[in-house]
């Protein structure tokens, strides 16, 4: 992507205090966005974004709202206008998994990977349209997963989440296209971030071996594709899933 390409632009990632969301918000920083650092607790993690952030030359805020809360989505929005001067780009990057196979799996850990994952992308989604309507542009970037694509046994709370946010994002691509405001996925595969760090070595081996490339993604290759999807040198694209998983999908 040319350099400052996002200058002058207002970004809001959530999730952002570590893993894709911090690469994410470190990429959009290096193209010039000012960016809101949504997270759920304040505290170093965020901090250590805000300070990577800030190297960019760009204005940052880090802004504490827990996502599970139905009031989150509203606050990170408002917060984000009225402390940066808008809201151009939206990257729902929060997530969380409770793997269980689905006849263990409980009624809690099924409602809580959706409230996340999938209700709480949705109610940012909400929120970020008035503004982004207003101004007849925006970008929003929703992170899914391969999982909702082609599913994971272990996953069904996680894959239906994922999945639910693919229909989400071709859903609102659908109804805000005319205004100038894109709406697309990524779809990352098996990348290298806390998430994936519980996993075994013997069941990290196996994942590996599925995947053409031969190894794990890196939340920078995710950035990357993420960056790519919210500047406008994508204006042509909405609507549409971007795999980024070493070919796991294909
Ligand atoms: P991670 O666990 O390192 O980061 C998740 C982020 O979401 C953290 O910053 C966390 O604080 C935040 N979060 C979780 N619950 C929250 C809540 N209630 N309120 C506010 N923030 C909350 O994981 P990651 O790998 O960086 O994952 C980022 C996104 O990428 C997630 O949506 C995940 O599902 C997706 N993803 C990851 C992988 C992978 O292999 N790592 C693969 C596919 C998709």
């Amino acid at each position: 992507m040319s350099d400052r390409v996002l200058a002058g632009q207002v970004a809001l990632v959530t999730g952002a205090s570590r893993g894709i969301g911090r690469a994410t918000a470190i990429a959009l920083a290096g193209a010039g966005a000012d960016v809101a650092i949504g997270c759920s607790t304040a505290g170093e993690a965020a901090e250590s974004t805000a300070a990577a952030v800030r190297d960019q030359s760009v204005r940052c805020t880090v802004i504490a709202a827990d996502l599970a809360q139905p009031s989150a989505a509203r606050e990170l929005v408002d917060r984000t206008v009225a402390e940066l001067g808008g809201i151009d780009i939206v990257v729902n990057n929060a997530g969380i998994t409770r793997d269980n196979l689905a006849l263990r799996m409980s009624d809690e850990d099924w409602a809580a990977v959706i409230a996340v994952d999938l209700t709480a992308a949705f109610q940012v989604c909400r929120a970020a349209l008035r503004p982004m309507l207003r101004k007849r542009y925006g970008r929003i970037v929703n992170v899914s997963s391969v999982s909702g694509v082609i599913g994971n046994a272990g996953q069904a709370n996680y894959a239906a989440a994922k999945a639910g946010l693919i229909g989400l994002t071709k859903s609102l691509a659908r109804e805000v296209a005319t205004r100038d405001i894109t709406v697309n996925a990524v779809a990352p595969g098996f990348i290298e971030t806390d998430m994936t760090a519980a996993i075994s070595q013997q069941a990290r081996a196996a994942a590996v071996a599925a995947v053409p490339l031969g190894r794990m993604g890196t939340a920078d290759e995710v950035a990357a594709c993420v960056a790519f999807l919210a500047s406008p040198q994508a204006s042509y694209i909405t609507g549409h899933v971007l795999l980024v998983d070493g070919g796991l999908g294909a």
